[in-house]
């Protein structure tokens, strides 16, 4: 079974958010488009509480993309992005989510970040997102979504860690910084991943 992962595609990560990903909206109609070729969907949202440590107006005198240690762990510090219950947070309204059975919330935990959609920066809790696709039988991941070289590159790489075959769909992916976006791939291409482009769907 084959799973297509749509990953943050969030009005804070579109343009004209809060933290807008160049050329973000570009990957709705890749993911209007796919939806229709896969038996399971699923999205993942960025939820932060207002006190999340991952932003830097929560550390006096950090400014937004330093980075620092958060217990233990490098934390680049976020413009405030993707509150609970505020319009930034939602999911575009341009996507159709019809097919989407469910949707993971992540980064609710004020003090650690998560990038992944299947667990935290620090793999201290689950999302349970590998037990709900295990449940139906997915041993095929897509994913797509926002940003590349962050939520996509670290779902991918627990994917793969989880023994998945991980595909990453790359016209369907969106990046905040391009040369983290080709480090990504190689990466993920490294560990046994594949990048696709959504026509050979
Ligand atoms: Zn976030």
């Amino acid at each position: 079974m084959k799973a297509l992962l749509l990953i943050d595609i969030q009005n804070d990560f579109l343009p004209g958010g809060a933290l807008a990903v160049p050329e973000g909206d570009k990957v709705i109609p890749v993911a209007n488009q796919l939806q229709s070729r896969f038996e399971v969907v699923v999205a993942t949202q960025d939820w932060h509480p207002t006190n999340h440590k991952s932003f830097a107006k929560n550390h006096s005198g950090k400014k937004p993309f330093e980075k620092i240690d958060l217990d233990g762990l490098e934390q680049v510090l976020w413009p405030t992005h993707c509150v609970q219950g505020t319009p930034g947070a939602q999911l575009s309204a341009a996507i159709n989510l019809n097919k989407a059975e469910a949707i993971f919330r992540k980064g609710t935990n004020p003090e650690i970040d998560s990038y992944s959609g299947f667990y935290d920066n620090g793999h201290r809790k689950t999302t349970a997102l590998a037990d709900y696709l295990r449940g139906k039988q997915v041993s095929q991941i897509y994913i797509m979504g926002l940003a590349g070289d962050y939520c996509v590159y670290y779902t991918a790489k627990d994917a793969l860690e989880l023994e998945f075959e991980t595909f990453l769909i790359e016209d369907g992916t969106r990046a905040i910084n391009p040369d983290d976006f080709e480090k990504a791939k190689a990466d993920i291409t490294n560990l046994g991943g594949q990048i696709i482009q959504s026509n050979q769907l």
